[in-house]
């Protein structure tokens, strides 16, 4: 079907398809999955495939069908009003600045159908462009167009891990060639290392943002080159310091090749950092700039964000590899070799030390931040050294702590009951704390009564999952679900480690509980992937079959039925290692409840029994064995002491009083501070319109 052959319901059904925008809304998702609920099924949400690929006779009926057809008008003339009213950002900014922000990301977490993420930091991103798009900001996403994506996830009879890759094709995603103003597609001359590289580019519409997606799978590149762009995270160093050679340096020669006036650079965390050089590099040649005050003047226009404490998440390369890939940078920058590197060391003068992309966007970012309060002290720490001079509190990384877009992850049942007991305009003033406020006026009963039928929809989506069969889980059992990336310190397997413990807690007749599981180990972590196999092993246990179940392939679908069906959400990593953690924040606005270490956005937000609990102390893990069977034992205890007599303490019709009052602050202080349009507001107050600014008196 082409875009604008008519202005019919199915030609309105196509252009919605095309922009990301309908994800967002629960009307535009229901009408898709009411043209076959089963395909859609089993296409993950695709719109643009269901529409591809509907049969004469189905096109037929539903052209006939004059309720959807009117329905489909009325979505599409919404979709045409968010894109034109007038915005949050015009009007409430005074002087509007020229220029746009380029906001670099290696992953997109936008939506199942289009899987080019792998976790919280692609999650975010995505979060990231939906409130910049609800409220008009002047930005514009430079990603990678992962042909095969991140892997998909399996579990063997075993129990072990398996990976497959499946290939995306573009005819069907909601994104389009990028083509020069002669219609022909844009061709982008690169040189990596060695090199001559051809990338094109694929745009990808989010409501009124635009994310461009860089390609090399190109007839004309040589097959390693081909391939750069084919999997997400995954390689040897020299595939992925090309690719981050690509996303950096292609993507600033993309935004030139297509005139777009971005003046300010966000670099959403390091992978994109020799941005930087490249746009020196530009500067020096264009004005005629020393590297001095070249330099600079970058650094006074880029916003450099860091998202993870932990050593493999700050990339380094080997010197030679930088210097095999970035020798005709250090000679245009007019600096040698060893100056260099010298940008990527925390001691310059220690020419033993790898490269670091950390280091590297930090000396040339003005404006740096950490993704929490707790992210950032540890980051001024790690990082003091890049500024020896300066005192701990002077170290220039501010917080900015991580949020989710509502809209996103709000099960459209709760979002059209917050329309009833909130203000109407709740999801415009979602960063208000007097619109949350008003949960303490919906009865008990009746947020019960919704909580128990999300979290009925939750059990029977666990029920049609192969793996865990129509037996699986107890409509009135305490479920905890914990989902996250099976990375080692976020200790997956915690609440295992005393099995009798844990099978008293779950086995309790009067009171039963139950875990659900998800999350992908990375293919090169043996020993995240043994945690997944240690607890699909438990899923498959005598004692713990149907109670403790694990959902394969963790995905956005996954997440957003976990996040609205649990009771509590557990965390509990190596603190201070999770940086932010997202994933709570979603239950939360649901009412569940966060049993978490007060590590990432949890300390700014808990009020222990109030709105949920914290484990451990707040003390940092001393990396021991002795520290995970302490915080294993206030796990327990906090299950067995706190959280299961109150949710078993019911009144006479069966609602638990206690637990209610935590499910509503949970919503009345988490909801008002954790979302991403706070986010993205103070991104822009703090930095972009700062930047912006300064950068159109130049
Ligand atoms: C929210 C979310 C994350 C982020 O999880 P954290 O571990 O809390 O950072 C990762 N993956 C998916 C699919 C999510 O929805």
């Amino acid at each position: 079907m082409s875009k604008s052959t008519t202005d019919g319901p199915m030609a309105c059904l196509s252009d919605l398809s095309q922009n990301l925008w309908w994800s967002w809304d629960p009307r535009a998702v229901s009408l898709f999955a009411e043209i076959d609920a089963r395909i859609w099924q089993r296409i993950e949400h695709n719109p643009v495939a269901l529409l591809a690929n509907l049969s004469a006779k189905r096109n037929k009926q539903l052209a006939a069908d004059t309720d959807f057809c009117r329905r489909v008008r009325a979505t599409h003339r919404r979709f045409k009003q968010y894109l034109r009213a007038r915005t949050w950002y015009q009007q409430h900014t005074k002087s509007k600045p020229r220029g746009l922000v380029g906001y670099f990301c290696m992953e997109f977490g936008l939506h199942e159908s289009l899987p080019i993420y792998s976790g919280g930091l692609g999650i975010l991103a995505g979060d990231h462009f939906k409130s910049a798009s609800d409220l008009g900001l002047p930005l514009v996403g430079i990603g990678i167009l992962w042909r095969q994506g991140y892997f998909r996830q399996g579990i063997d009879k075993a129990g072990n891990q398996t990976h497959r890759y499946d290939r995306l094709n573009p005819a069907d995603l909601p994104i389009s060639e990028v083509t020069k103003p002669n219609g022909t597609a844009l061709e982008l001359k690169l040189q990596i290392g060695q090199d001559k590289v051809v990338a094109r580019a694929w745009r990808l519409a989010v409501g009124r943002m635009t994310i461009l997606l860089l390609d090399t799978d190109l007839p004309a590149n040589p097959p390693q080159y081909r391939k750069l762009t084919n999997r997400l995270y995954s390689g040897d160093r020299q595939t992925r310091i090309r690719q981050e050679v690509l996303l950096g340096v292609g993507g600033w020669k993309l935004l030139r090749e297509l005139k777009l006036p971005v003046s300010v650079c966000h670099l959403n965390e390091g992978h994109a950092a020799f941005c930087s050089l490249e746009r020196v590099a530009e500067l020096m040649k264009d004005r005629d700039l020393s590297f001095t005050v070249a330099s600079k003047r970058v650094a006074a226009s880029t916003v450099f964000t860091t998202h993870t404490p932990v050593p493999a998440g700050n990339e380094t390369f080997d010197p030679k590899l930088v210097l095999a890939h970035m020798k005709s940078h250090a000679r245009q920058l007019g600096l040698t070799n060893d100056a260099l590197l010298a940008l990527g060391r925390i001691d310059p003068s220690d020419t033993g030390e790898d490269f670091g992309m950390t280091p590297l966007a930090l000396r040339l970012a003005k404006k740096a931040n950490g993704v929490s309060e707790l992210h950032t002290e540890v980051s001024r720490k790690m990082w003091q050294a890049v500024w020896p001079k300066r005192a701990l509190d002077r170290v220039p990384i501010g917080a900015i702590t991580n949020g989710v877009h509502i809209r996103t992850w709000l099960h459209p049942t709760m979002s059209d009951f917050f329309d009833e007991w909130l203000p109407s305009d709740w999801d415009a003033k979602q960063d208000r704390e007097s619109v949350w406020a008003k949960v303490k006026n919906i009865p008990a009963k009746a947020l019960w009564e919704l909580h128990c039928k999300l979290k009925l929809e939750l059990i029977d989506f666990v029920r049609a999952q192969p793996s865990s069969g129509s037996r699986a889980l107890d409509p009135n059992a305490l479920t905890i679900g914990f989902a996250r990336r099976f990375a080692p310190y976020k200790r997956a397997a915690l609440i295992f480690s005393d099995i009798e413990r844990l099978n008293r807690i779950i086995n309790n007749t009067r009171r039963p509980v139950q875990l659900i599981f998800a999350g992908k180990a990375h293919p090169a972590d043996a020993d995240g992937q043994e945690l997944v196999t240690q607890i699909v092993r438990q899923t498959r246990s005598r004692r713990f079959k149907t109670r403790v179940i694990f959902l394969e392939d963790y995905t956005i679908d996954i997440a957003r039925h976990m996040v609205s069906g649990v009771d509590v959400w557990l965390n509990n990593p190596r603190r201070p290692h999770e940086a932010s953690g997202t994933s709570g924040m979603k239950p939360a606005l649901h009412g569940g409840l966060n049993l978490s270490i007060l590590d990432g956005w949890w300390p700014e937000a808990c009020k222990h029994g109030k709105n949920g609990w914290f484990i451990g102390t707040n003390k940092d893990h001393s990396g021991s064995a002795a520290a995970d069977a302490r915080d294993a034992r206030s796990l327990y205890r906090c299950l067995e002491r706190e959280i299961v007599p109150l949710y078993f303490e019911r009144n006479r019709q069966g609602v638990p009083i206690g637990w209610l009052r935590c499910m509503k602050n949970a919503i009345a202080t988490i909801a008002p501070t954790f979302n991403s349009h706070r986010m993205v507001k103070q991104y822009l107050g703090r930095y972009y319109l700062p930047c912006l600014r300064s950068e159109s008196k130049k």
